[in-house]
């Protein structure tokens, strides 16, 4: 079966077209819902990426192959619960003017154990703002990288595979970021 997910976005990050696999395949902790083509087709592309240091990291990856036309690869994870899964984005620009964009699924392994997400909602997030300092709100939250999966608690320096982290069976609430290495 094949493994990889294209989109393809005009100057202004619109979405003009996916792949025809796009609705079997759909499947990225990075994206708000598991979207439907026909709800996505003409539509932003950041209406669809939840945090903001994800968006300006993918912004600035399309603002670069436009500049300077290249392809851009960037691996990245997309776990599930259950599975890392290794994965590498590549950035196009095609010659009808249109920049794509495929997510390939390179390989999985299993999970040590079992861990699933619940991102804190924007509503909570702000929220907290409003009171104090956000971080010291969030004290019992995690961040996770939008890139590398991997997890740091509020508050701690350390980034860790999610799955070496002791927790409880239920989902960790988290707010999403990219990591130190990532971001370079
Ligand atoms: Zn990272």
């Amino acid at each position: 079966m094949k493994q990889t997910l294209s989109y393809w976005l005009d100057s202004v990050n619109v979405i003009r077209r996916v792949d025809e696999d796009w609705d079997r395949s759909m499947d990225s902790e990075n994206w708000t819902d598991r979207a439907a083509s026909q709800s996505i087709i003409g539509k932003p592309l950041f209406d669809f990426i939840c945090d903001d240091v994800t968006r300006m990291y993918i912004a600035t990856m399309l603002e670069s192959v436009r500049v300077l036309p290249r392809t851009l690869f960037r691996p990245y994870r997309c776990d599930t619960p259950d599975f890392k899964r290794f994965m590498m984005m590549t950035v196009t620009p095609e010659d009808d003017g249109l920049v794509r964009v495929s997510h390939e699924l390179l390989r999985t392994e299993p999970m040590a154990k079992k861990t699933s997400f619940k991102t804190v909602s924007p509503t909570e997030q702000s929220a907290s703002a409003a009171f104090q300092s956000r971080m010291a709100i969030l004290g019992t939250h995690f961040i996770r990288c939008s890139l590398c999966n991997r997890i740091r608690k509020v508050g701690q320096n350390d980034w860790q595979e999610a799955d070496s982290v002791a927790v409880t069976s239920e989902a960790i609430r988290v707010v999403y970021g990219l990591c130190p290495r990532c971001m370079q």
